[in-house]
């Protein structure tokens, strides 16, 4: 028998890592994506830094293409940062880097649900690298 404390956040974040999960891998949606380095720091939403920059290498091969950073804020209810636009923006362009910016859009804290943004911000960078596109498929090359 479940018995589970009301806490929306747990909910979102459970949420979110199976939506998460059920995506497919960068590779398998980007075909070209051969590399990705992510660069990101978190700041208030006043600006002010709160921690070093964070620097890691994707392997798009493992990688989910539903790609999300988690807030920096502990308390954060239903925010975090959702890159994946950004680099399906990115790949569709080919742009080999992107920087950019995004605020949380979750709350605050679970008492100021529909009351307080949390509005934490997070600067990014993605630097891609892309492999040769891939061939057609050859249903297109029938039809000649
Ligand atoms: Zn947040």
């Amino acid at each position: 028998m479940h018995h589970q404390r009301f806490s929306p956040r747990a909910d979102y974040r459970l949420e979110q890592s199976v939506r998460t999960k059920a995506s497919i891998t960068l590779s398998e949606k980007f075909r070209e994506l051969k590399a990705l380095t992510v660069e990101f720091g978190y700041f208030t939403a006043q600006g002010v830094t709160r921690n070093s920059q964070i620097k890691y290498t994707v392997n798009p091969d493992f990688a989910k293409s539903v790609f999300r950073l988690d807030c920096m804020n502990q308390e954060c209810c239903c925010g975090d940062y959702d890159l994946s636009d950004a680099l399906t923006r990115a790949v569709a362009a080919r742009q080999a880097t992107v920087t950019g910016e995004m605020a949380c859009q979750g709350w605050l804290s679970k008492t100021t649900i529909d009351r307080i943004h949390c509005l934490n911000i997070l600067r990014y960078k993605l630097t891609l690298e892309y492999g040769k596109r891939a061939p057609k498929p050859a249903t297109q090359l029938q039809a000649v």
